[in-house]
């Protein structure tokens, strides 16, 4: 049970996450948040009516919150906001508290802070529980949690009723055990990765012969090729008004958190001994697309553009 609950990292995921959690709490749960960007506490303060409460620092978030969850960028950044010194959340009296990471980062850097969590603080628990759903996942309450803990843990109840307020109530995994949710993460991502450059690639085949690009999309969505990318991310701009593609590639997920996260796959790859057939070639690929010029800080599926895609 909680009564206050403290959020850190307020991006493209964590600010619509809050939100939720601002509409969805019971009005008696106090909500506090920080992010390095002063500007983005200040405006999700003002967006939910001063319900987000505003912390100068991670170790403050976790001095008053029940449960803390955390949502940034690499494993540098959960570092920074766990084990500063001082500032960080392991500096905070952290007695039967649970703390969750919801960033996508390697197991080894989320096992380390979970390592320093139980040695300084025994009664406190914490979980990785990456998500999947991109930014409009996030706003509509509709994001796949990928939790690190057995079905068995006696926590999990609890998290996927936290959770669920974020998410799809019936996508709420537990994953096996510590840091399984980070691999299911990241064997996702590695599989929709490829997906988006096959997709392209395809498209590209199919246009650059004559076909119109959403006929050729409706034969995917009835056949084999048929996936999330194509259906809902489509890397071909106006199939998917909602999707980033549509928008000049704005919003969603950055191009180069897709290179973090597929790298971070076939790393994860080469420790458990399983030889990649495409894993090389697809992380030279989203090397490359991430430090193209014409698609810097855009969303993932940007690497259509990359590619040499027709965008009329
Ligand atoms: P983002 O860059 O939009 O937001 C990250 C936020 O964290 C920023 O506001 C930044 O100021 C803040 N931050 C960084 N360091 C901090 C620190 N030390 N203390 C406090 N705040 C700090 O990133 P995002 O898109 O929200 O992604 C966050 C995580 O979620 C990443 O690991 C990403 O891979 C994962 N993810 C993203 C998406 C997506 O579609 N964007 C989807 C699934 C998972």
């Amino acid at each position: 049970n909680y009564s206050t609950i403290g959020f850190i990292g307020l991006g493209v995921m964590g600010f619509p996450m809050v939100e939720n959690l601002c509409k969805k709490l019971s009005d008696s749960v106090r909500i506090y948040v920080f992010d390095v960007s002063t500007s983005t506490v200040e405006e999700l303060s003002s967006r939910t009516s001063g319900r987000a409460e505003a912390c100068s620092s991670s170790k403050e978030v976790a001095e008053k919150s029940d449960v803390v969850m955390s949502m940034v960028p690499e494993g540098s950044h959960v570092r920074s906001v766990y084990l500063t010194p001082g500032t960080g959340v392991l500096a905070a009296d952290l007695s039967n508290k649970l703390l969750i990471d919801c960033s996508t980062i390697d197991t080894a850097t989320s096992l380390e802070v979970a390592d320093a969590i139980a040695k300084q603080h025994p009664t406190a628990s914490f979980y990785d529980a990456p998500v999947s759903g991109g930014n409009l996942g996030a706003q509509k309450a509709t994001l796949t949690f990928m939790v690190g803990c057995a079905e068995s843990d006696p926590k999990f109840p609890m998290l996927q009723g936290l959770l669920g307020m974020m998410g799809n109530p019936d996508a709420i995994f537990a994953c096996g055990g510590q840091s399984l949710g980070l691999t299911a993460k990241l064997c996702n991502n590695y599989c929709s990765g490829l997906i988006a450059i096959a997709t392209s690639e395809a498209m590209n085949i199919g246009m650059k012969s004559g076909m119109d690009p959403r006929v050729l999309a409706k034969v995917f969505h009835a056949s084999t090729a048929q996936s999330a990318i194509c259906d809902k991310w489509c890397p071909v701009p106006g199939i998917c008004p909602e999707a980033p593609a549509s928008k000049g590639y704005q919003g969603g997920f950055k191009i180069q958190l897709m290179r973090k996260d597929f790298g971070l796959a076939v790393d994860a790859a080469k420790r458990v001994g399983v030889d990649l057939a495409l894993g090389e070639k697809g992380l030279e690929t989203y090397t490359a697309a991430m430090n193209d010029p014409r698609c810097k800080d855009l969303d993932s599926r940007v690497v259509y553009r990359h590619l040499g895609g027709d965008e009329n």
